[in-house]
Formats: C-alpha cells, sequence, structure tokens
C-alpha cells in the first residue's frame, strides 16, 4: 500500500491543491494529514473542505487546538495572535465542530502518526535536536512515527546500540533493523529556504520513503494574503520558504 502524508497547510490554498494535483500522479491508496491545516494563511474554509475530502487520517494541529480555545493565546507573539484572531473570525460552528474531531494520534500499518511528538502530544513539542529525537523513540512502539509541526523535512535514524542520527528529508529505503522518525515538511509554510510544496509518500510494502517538492503560485497566494490582511511577515517568508 502507498500513501502520501501531509501536513502543515496553513490555509495555503493554491499549495494544497498544487500538492493534491501532484500526488494524482502516483495513484496513492490514501492520503493523511498531520494537522495545522488552518492558520497563517487566508483559506481555512477550502483548505478544511479539500482535506474532509481527500484525507483518511486527519490529525489535530496546534494551530487548530489553538483556534478551539484549548490552548492560552497569552504566550504567543503579536503575528501569531493576529493570524489567530483572523482565522477565527472566519469560521463558523460547522468548522469549528469539524475541527474538534480532529484525533490527536493515529496509527497505520508498522508507523505512528502525531502533530509534533509522541511524547506529550498536546505539550506541543518540537523534535529539532539528537536528545528530542531519543526522547520520542521512547514514546512510540512502531518501527516509524510521521510528525509535522517544525516544518523542517528531516529523517532521524535510530538503530539498536547506536547513537540516533539525523538528516535533511531524503528519499530512503527502510532498513528494517533501523527505527525512524519523519519529518513530513510542509505544504503551505515551508522553512527549509525552499519555498516548494513539501510532502512524503510511504510505500508500506516497498518499505520506501520519498519527499516531493511542488512549485505552486507564490504571487497568487501573497496578493490573497496582503488583501486579507495577513501579517506581513506571514506573507513575504512563503517565496523564500523561511
Ligand atoms: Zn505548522
Amino acid at each position: 500500500m502507498t500513501c502520501a502524508i501531509i501536513s502543515d497547510i496553513h490555509a495555503n490554498l493554491e499549495a494544497l491543491q498544487a500538492v493534491l494535483q501532484d500526488i494524482e500522479n502516483y495513484k496513492v491508496d490514501k492520503i493523511h494529514c498531520l494537522g495545522d491545516i488552518i492558520g497563517y494563511g487566508c483559506n481555512p474554509i477550502e483548505c478544511l473542505n479539500l482535506i474532509t475530502r481527500h484525507c483518511d487520517i486527519k490529525l489535530m494541529g496546534n494551530h487548530e487546538y489553538i483556534v478551539l480555545g484549548l490552548l492560552n493565546l497569552e504566550h504567543l507573539n503579536d503575528i501569531a495572535r493576529a493570524s489567530i484572531e483572523l482565522t477565527q473570525k472566519q469560521l463558523s460552528d460547522r468548522e469549528l465542530s469539524i475541527l474538534a474531531d480532529l484525533d490527536m494520534d493515529a496509527e497505520i500499518e508498522n508507523a505512528c502518526l502525531v502533530h509534533a511528538s509522541p511524547y506529550e502530544p498536546e505539550e506541543w513539542h518540537y523534535i529539532l535536536t539528537i536528545p528530542e529525537a531519543k526522547r520520542a523513540f521512547e514514546s512510540f512502539d512502531q518501527s516509524l512515527c510521521f510528525v509535522g509541526h517544525s516544518h523542517l523535512p528531516r529523517i532521524f535514524s535510530h538503530y539498536p546500540n547506536r547513537e540516533c542520527s539525523s538528516r535533511v528529508g531524503h528519499d530512503l529505503d527502510l532498513d528494517t533493523e533501523c527505527r525512524y522518525l519523519v519529518n513530513v515538511g510542509s505544504v503551505g509554510q515551508p522553512r527549509d529556504n525552499d519555498a516548494r510544496a513539501c510532502y512524503v509518500i510511504y510505500d508500506t510494502t516497498e518499505q520506501q520513503i520519498q519527499y516531493h517538492r511542488v512549485e505552486y503560485d507564490v504571487k497568487l497566494t501573497q496578493t490573497k494574503m496582503m488583501e486579507a490582511n495577513v501579517p506581513l511577515m506571514l506573507v513575504e517568508r512563503l517565496e523564500i520558504g523561511r
């Protein structure tokens, strides 16, 4: 079976449409979404509708969690707070109830799926360093864990009795001896200096991971964001992917 795993769409409709179109080329069996469908961008409802229609597993991200009022806005910076408030204004009870139904984590074959970290998923920890990855490996039983959240495509590998290692997201034939933590990158707000949308295809039969990068109409997204009064920093970072 093959599945596409997407994350961190952030209400970027053009990026999501381009990714869904690209996925069609690979005839995957399923599409799973690791959360942060909304926040930052200006098309939360359209993105939510597309995710609802196309995705099998749909997980909660920290942006959904905040919009639902489950996390205090106090510790957010001004830009994040402004974007959350813009999103909250657009969503009706119908969309909020879809968000409230999202799962915190899920399991497929030999892999667990979660937005941020397999430990304390509702604390929204980032997994960026080897110690953080080590803690993550101790917190799931499967061979693989797919995450999003940092918007940085990266694979952490952990062989038994060896130190963890990490590399930028790359195509990989999985070794049955090894366990992996795979960050699938971001569809709508990439931050690895590559403006193209990012997602992963996981072939559970061949045990292969493939990263895909997809160009989309960044200028159109930026124009719409400016018209919607999205903070300029969020608009500008799209074209440099940072
Ligand atoms: Zn995100």
